[in-house]
């Protein structure tokens, strides 16, 4: 009966921190967005205290009559969203998707190919110090030289070198459209299964603002929490029956246990929000938001990498300001716009470093941004970065406190968890 503000006041000050750092800064990271209460009512649910092993009707537990209503409401409603056949809705995250694929699908030693970290892939998808460089040989595909665009042909000519068993197409740091014909064909050209991994475009993919995976994906994995804006977790979907069998397997008893199934409840909810009209609307805002953002950005004098956006992210090419990645993140934090330092293709700076920041619009939208607040946070990063420049990181404080300021009124009309 006891509350946490007075079982564990420290834990409790850490959340009531958080949740004041939540409403008093713009987020701008591409991959964080802000769920709804419901959702956020179904994950702190009693449904943490059950165990569930197996799957709806073929539990390994007893009791399992209620648990398995909520999980099979998220796969029904996974599957209307995205027009599949199988959803396994049980990856405790992204990466756990992404394992679960290969344990269904692979053996140690198979040829994998998927982008490369340094390209915009992510570590999933056959980078060095993942279990998927590690256990398999991963072969990287990246990014044209000229233009910074997704290259098909280094993708043909090495899958025709390695003949990998299985192509990851997606990425953490991709501002356009994946066109998933052409990686069909270059599956099917050699022979390989293709996955894609759309956990980053997942909710433009379910508000009709981008390409659906299907039907040319063997296997689509996502994450549940970036632009589909529900609790953080994973998701594995797939027509193919064979595949859903072996992915069922994989995730359990393959690599997971008991799942959660509050995080299970969460998704279904947040699964329920996503069919409504008004996602479609907040997807449509998210994209229109991204183009005046980048926009604004280019008319300040910063570049965006491959010269704009079609999704809901950019990356910046800081360097026509002299700035670095990572003192930029730093100081824009301190005027409490939030975002990550990203490296730009080809970037001569270290991943510590980097010569870019990555932008993204879910969260300022959900918030209720449209394009004019948009294009007022790119003057107030353009207004940052050119005290950066100007000033140096150790005396640019004037300029961010000022800025900091400005933040505090454009937020003070769009208050986030008012009942909270
Ligand atoms: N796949 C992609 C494309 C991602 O961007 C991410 C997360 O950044 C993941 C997988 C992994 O998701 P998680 O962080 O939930 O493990």
């Amino acid at each position: 009966t006891e509350s946490l503000a007075t079982r564990d006041p420290e834990i409790w000050k850490s959340i009531t921190d958080e949740l004041e750092r939540q409403r008093d800064e713009i987020e701008l990271i591409a991959s964080e967005n802000i769920v709804s209460k419901a959702v956020m009512e179904a994950q702190g649910s009693v449904m943490t205290n059950k165990y569930a092993e197996g799957y709806a009707g073929k539990r390994y537990y007893g009791g399992c009559q209620c648990v398995d209503v909520a999980e099979t409401l998220a796969i029904e409603r996974a599957k209307q969203i995205f027009g599949c056949e199988y959803a396994n809705v049980q990856p405790n995250s992204g990466s756990q998707a992404n394992q679960g694929v290969y344990n269904a699908l692979l053996a140690p030693g198979d040829t994998i190919m998927g982008m490369s970290l340094d390209a915009g892939g992510h570590l999933t998808h056959g980078a060095r110090p993942n279990q998927s460089g590690k256990w398999f040989h991963a072969v990287q595909y990246g990014v044209r030289k000229q233009d910074s665009l997704l290259d098909y042909d280094q993708v043909l000519a090495l899958a025709k070198e390695h003949m990998p068993k299985l192509i990851v197409a997606g990425g953490s740091a991709i501002p356009r459209q994946i066109d998933f014909k052409k990686f069909r064909e270059i599956a099917d050209e050699v022979g390989a299964i293709l996955m894609v991994d759309m956990a980053h475009f997942a909710g433009l993919v379910a508000g009709g603002q981008h390409p659906s995976p299907f039907p040319y994906a063997d296997v689509v994995t996502t994450t549940t929490h970036k632009t589909l804006r529900g609790p953080r977790g994973g998701m594995i979907l797939t027509n193919n029956e064979e595949i859903a069998k072996k992915v069922n397997s994989a995730i359990f008893p393959g690599i997971q246990g008991g799942p959660l199934m509050h995080v299970i409840a969460g998704k279904a909810v947040a699964f329920g929000e996503a069919l409504r009209p008004e996602f479609k609307d907040y997807a449509k805002q998210v994209v229109l938001n991204a183009k005046a953002l980048a926009d604004e950005l280019q008319k300040g004098g910063l570049d965006i990498v491959t010269g704009g956006t079609d999704t809901h992210l950019m990356l910046v090419d800081l360097r026509p300001k002299g700035v670095k990645g990572n003192a930029t993140e730093k100081a824009l934090g301190r005027a409490h716009i939030t975002c990550n330092k990203n490296g730009i293709p080809f970037d001569p700076e270290k991943p510590t470093v980097t010569s870019g920041v990555r932008l993204g619009t879910p969260a300022g939208t959900t918030r209720g941004f449209k394009e004019e607040e948009f294009r007022e946070i790119g003057r107030l990063i353009v207004e940052v970065v050119d005290g950066l420049a100007k000033n140096g990181e150790d005396d640019n404080a004037e300029v961010e406190a000022a800025v900091s300021q400005k933040v505090a009124t454009l937020l003070k009309r769009f208050p986030i968890y008012p009942t909270l």
